[in-house]
C-alpha cells in the first residue's frame, strides 16, 4: 500500500479556475488537494493581482451555484448594462445592452484580489478541500489506478484524478503528452485604474484603435478600470512617463465619451498569445482554464469561458461520484472534452476575429467592420446574438451555469 497522501482529485494551481473548481467539488464532499504555489494574500500572487475581471451573466451563475456569489458581490461587483462599441476614425458604433437580452446586467467587474479573498475564506472553510501552499507541483506520473503529484518539497500526493488548473504556466500538461497550437500577438495589455468627472452608471466601453482595442469599465464611484492592447514598443512610456502624460494620450483616444480623467493609478503591462490544447486530456489527467485555452482579453472572456470548464467538468465528477465510478477514467475525460470543444472554438474564434479585423486599416476592411458594428446598432436580432454568445448563454447548460448547487436534485439530466 502507498504512503503516499490520498485524495479523490488533486488541483494543481489554485488560480481563479482551480480555486473556483475545489469550492464546488468540495460541496459535494469529493476530498481535494488544491495545491498552490504562491499563497494567497501575497501581492505577487499572479492570479489574485490587480486585474479587475468582467464576470459575465453565466459566470455570476455559477458563482450562485458554488454558493461565493453573494460574498462576491458584498465585496465588490459593479453592474455592467450597456457597452458602447466604437472604430477609431470611422464611423461606425454600437451600444450593447441589457435590455436586449432580457437581463438585469451584460456582467459584473470584480478586482482579482476581491476573488481571492474570497475563495481564500470559502477554501478554508470547506473541510474537503486540503490546502498545500506554498506547494509546487514538480511532476505527474499517471499510472493504471491512480496519479502521483509530487512537490517541491518531496511529499507525494495520489488521486485518481489529476486536474492541471496553472494557467498553462508550469509545462506540466506537456509533460503528459497534451500538445497545443497557437499564435504570440505581440502584443501587451495595460492596465489601469482610472478617475473621472462623470459617473459611468454601468456603461462600458470597447474601442478598436489601429494598434488594438481599448476597454474602459465601470468599476463604481466616478472610477473606470481600463485594458488597452498596445504594441510592446509603445509600453515602456506608458508604465514610466508621468500620469498627466498617460491621461492625455488616453483621453485623446477615447475622447470625451467617458468624461475627463482626473487621476490614475501605476499601470502594469501582460503579454498577450492565443493557445489551445489541441486534446486537455491525458491518463487521470484534464487540463482547465488557461491550462487548457488562453485567448485575448478583448471582450472579457478568458476566465469566463474557464468558468464554464469547472462547471462542465464538476457535473461530470459529480455524476461519477454519484454512480460509484472512477472519476479518472479516460471515456468520462473525454466526454466532457468533447462537451467543451465548440465553447472554447468559438471563443478562440470570435476573440481572435476581432483582433485581425479591426487591426486591419485597409479601406474595404474598414468600411465592411463599420457597416457591421451600424448593422448591430440597427439590427435587435444581430445584438442579442452577439451578446447571447459572449455573456455565455450559448453554451451548453451545467448544473452551476443554472445558478444550481452541484447536488441540487433538479440538476440537468446529462
Ligand atoms: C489584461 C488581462 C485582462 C483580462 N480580463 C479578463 C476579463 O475581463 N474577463 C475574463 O473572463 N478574463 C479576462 N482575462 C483572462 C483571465 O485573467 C484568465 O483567463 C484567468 O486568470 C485564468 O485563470 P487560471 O486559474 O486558469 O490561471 P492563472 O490565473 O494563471 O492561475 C494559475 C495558478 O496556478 C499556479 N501554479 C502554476 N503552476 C503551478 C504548479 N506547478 N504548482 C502549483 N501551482 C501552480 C499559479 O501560481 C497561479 O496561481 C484577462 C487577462 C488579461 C491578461
Amino acid at each position: 500500500m502507498s504512503l503516499n497522501k490520498q485524495h479523490d482529485v488533486i488541483i494543481v494551481g489554485g488560480g481563479l479556475v482551480g480555486a473556483s473548481l475545489a469550492c464546488a467539488l468540495a460541496d459535494v464532499n469529493v476530498d481535494c488537494a488544491l495545491v498552490e504555489s504562491t499563497p494567497f494574500g501575497l501581492d505577487d500572487q499572479p492570479s489574485y493581482d490587480e486585474r479587475t475581471v468582467a464576470l459575465t451573466h453565466s459566470s455570476r451563475q455559477i458563482f450562485t451555484g458554488i454558493g461565493v456569489w453573494n460574498e462576491i458581490a458584498e465585496h465588490d461587483a459593479t453592474a455592467i448594462t450597456a457597452i458602447h462599441v466604437s472604430d477609431k476614425g470611422h464611423f461606425g458604433h454600437s451600444v450593447l445592452s441589457c435590455t436586449d437580452v432580457g437581463t438585469d446586467a451584460l456582467g459584473f467587474v470584480v478586482p482579482h484580489r476581491v476573488l481571492g479573498k474570497v475563495f481564500y475564506q470559502q477554501i478554508q472553510a470547506r473541510s474537503a478541500v486540503t490546502l498545500y501552499s506554498p506547494a509546487t507541483a514538480t511532476t505527474i506520473d499517471p499510472s493504471t489506478e491512480l496519479s502521483t503529484v509530487t512537490l517541491n518539497d518531496g511529499v507525494k500526493l495520489d488521486a485518481r484524478l489529476v486536474v492541471i488548473a496553472d494557467g498553462g504556466r508550469s509545462g506540466l500538461a506537456q509533460s503528459l503528452g497534451m500538445r497545443g497550437r497557437g499564435r504570440d500577438y505581440r502584443q501587451q495589455a495595460l492596465i489601469a485604474t482610472l478617475t473621472t468627472d462623470r459617473d459611468p452608471a454601468g456603461l462600458a466601453f470597447e474601442r478598436f484603435t489601429s494598434s488594438g482595442p481599448l476597454a474602459l469599465l465601470p468599476a463604481g464611484d466616478h472610477r473606470y478600470v481600463m485594458a488597452w492592447t498596445l504594441e510592446p514598443d509603445e509600453i515602456p512610456a506608458m508604465i514610466d512617463g508621468t500620469d498627466d502624460v498617460f491621461l492625455a494620450k488616453l483621453q485623446q483616444t477615447i475622447g470625451r465619451r467617458a468624461g475627463r480623467f482626473t487621476n490614475t493609478s501605476a499601470r502594469r503591462a501582460y503579454p498577450l498569445r492565443l493557445h489551445q490544447l489541441t486534446t486537455p486530456v491525458a491518463t487521470r489527467a484534464v487540463a482547465i482554464g488557461n491550462a487548457a485555452h488562453t485567448v485575448h482579453p478583448v471582450a472579457g472572456q478568458g476566465f469566463n469561458l474557464g468558468l464554464r470548464d469547472v462547471a462542465a467538468l464538476a457535473d461530470v465528477l459529480y455524476e461519477a461520484t454519484v454512480q460509484g465510478g472512477d472519476i479518472g477514467d479516460r471515456t468520462l475525460l473525454r466526454r466532457y472534452a468533447s462537451g467543451r470543444k465548440s465553447d472554447t472554438r468559438s471563443v478562440g474564434w470570435i476573440t481572435d476575429g476581432l483582433i485581425r479585423a479591426f487591426a486591419n486599416d485597409s479601406i474595404p476592411l474598414a468600411v465592411a467592420r463599420n457597416g457591421g458594428l451600424s448593422a448591430i446598432n440597427l439590427l435587435p436580432a444581430a445584438r442579442r446574438a452577439l451578446l447571447r454568445q459572449t455573456m455565455g448563454l450559448n453554451a451548453a447548460t451545467s448544473t452551476l451555469a443554472l445558478g444550481l448547487p452541484l447536488g441540487s436534485p433538479t440538476r440537468p439530466v446529462l
